[in-house]
């Protein structure tokens, strides 16, 4: 069905290029403006979120099923769009969201008519989340709102933010926190770009002075809201240990495919590396990785709809995933050489691979550093001795600052 809808709506100078595995064709072809006038249709089709319900623009089948809808669209370039709506923000509202919020948010979340962001992360707490300080006062139907966000990947573009707010200082901090989806075009909101060290401008600083959120768009009990957000950071966790690249890249750079095809590029000629072993001896373990992080995959998702809750070892796959990936994205910059210094400005695969290495820096922080993961880890699996310094019972306007 998938493969029918395909051919029959997808622009065919597209679709060859996608299929030649030419990405800079691609990108010629289909210009990223030309891609979201085009998006709708695709998230009409259903195919952008296949195991959702078909009333939030689902096609209802099982994970197994999506999982193959998602490869055959993946495999001829078709990028979903909106990833924090779609991993973060759509996941959180199926399973925690009134009925009146799926119903005003899911559709436009899908169709990419409204974009998400993830208003969590703080000056003063990334990894201790729950120490956040955002105050949210109860005014009437309202909320107000008041405090700074960091590294919020998107906002710049995004209508809605999950917001974390606290709504009792004299709860321990993991208690008196509150969830909920902030409008960013409302007044107060001030939204300012960061750059980073490749160069373009995925995160923000969010100021929130005096802004109003209505009660409707509370998720969860008042109060309630670290255990909305611990949903929100498993689903987070899921989307950053991705499914295998397949013949997609990845946001942080290259797939395997893409980097076997970077080492294979003259192979046979004395200069290639594909004739070092240690080249090949390293190609191959990458490929190991890539495998062994796919069936883990698909074995936590099998178990998803089993009913079964993702546990600690969501954080297994995030940290396997991000230090796997940096050191995918090395291979393929050794690969180029002396090419990823200096490289002409027609040379666009060069300089993605240059950005991939340099955005895949972040992955072993973004989503929980690699230090928590194992820390999680440790605790959680290992069962060893929880943090000496928790401070978990403690009110949250007495913790030390
Ligand atoms: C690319 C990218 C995108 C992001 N997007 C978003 C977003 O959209 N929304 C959002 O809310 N946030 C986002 N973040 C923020 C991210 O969640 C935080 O950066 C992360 O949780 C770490 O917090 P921090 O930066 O405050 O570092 P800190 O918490 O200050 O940590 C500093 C260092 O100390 C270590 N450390 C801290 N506590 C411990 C401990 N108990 N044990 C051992 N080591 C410890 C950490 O591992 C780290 O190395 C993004 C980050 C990146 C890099």
């Amino acid at each position: 069905m998938a493969t029918h809808w395909l051919e029959k709506n997808v622009p065919s100078s597209w679709l060859e290029a996608a299929r030649n595995g030419d990405l800079a064709e691609l990108r010629r072809r289909r210009t990223p403006e030309q891609y979201r006038a085009w998006y709708p249709a695709f998230a009409d089709s259903g195919l952008v979120v296949p195991s959702w319900p078909t009333k939030y623009g689902g096609l209802g089948v099982s994970e197994e099923v999506a999982q193959v809808v998602n490869e055959v669209t993946s495999a001829v370039g078709l990028v979903r769009l909106n990833v924090i709506g779609l991993g973060l923000a759509g996941p959180t509202l199926l399973s925690l969201g009134s009925e009146e919020q799926r119903e005003r948010f899911l559709l436009p979340l899908v169709r990419n008519d409204e974009i998400w962001c993830q208003l969590f992360s703080e000056p003063g707490a990334g990894s201790d989340l729950a120490s956040l300080a955002t105050r949210a006062s109860r005014e009437g139907d309202c909320w107000v709102l008041n405090g700074q966000k960091v590294w919020s990947s998107f906002a710049h573009e995004a209508r809605f933010g999950l917001t974390l707010a606290r709504t009792n200082p004299r709860l321990p901090k993991h208690k008196g926190i509150t969830f909920f989806i902030t409008d960013l075009n409302a007044p107060g909101v001030t939204v300012r770009p960061l750059r980073k060290m490749s160069g373009d401008s995925e995160f923000n600083e969010v100021f929130l002075d005096d802004v109003q959120v209505p009660d409707s768009n509370r998720v969860g009990d008042v109060g309630d809201g670290w255990r909305v957000a611990l949903q929100t950071l498993s689903h987070e966790r899921t989307m950053l240990s991705g499914a295998g690249s397949g013949m997609r890249d990845r946001t942080s750079g290259r797939s395997i495919e893409r980097v076997l095809q970077l080492a294979l590029a003259g192979a046979g000629q004395a200069d290639s590396p594909w004739m070092e072993p240690g080249v090949r001896q390293r190609l191959a373990t990458l490929w190991i990785e890539e495998t062994v992080l796919r069936l883990t995959n698909l074995r936590a998702s099998q178990a998803r709809q089993r009913g079964e809750q993702a546990g600690a070892e969501g954080s297994i796959k995030k940290l396997f995933q991000s230090e796997h990936n940096q050191r995918l994205q090395e291979c393929a910059l050794d690969l180029l050489g002396a090419r990823a210094l200096a490289w002409h400005e027609d040379d666009n695969d060069a300089g993605r691979v240059v950005f991939g290495f340099l955005r895949s820096r972040g992955d072993t922080i973004a989503g929980g550093t690699s230090e928590i993961q194992r820390n999680v880890l440790g605790e959680r699996i290992l069962g060893l001795p929880k943090d000496p310094y928790d401070l978990r019972d403690v009110p949250w306007n007495e913790l030390p600052r």
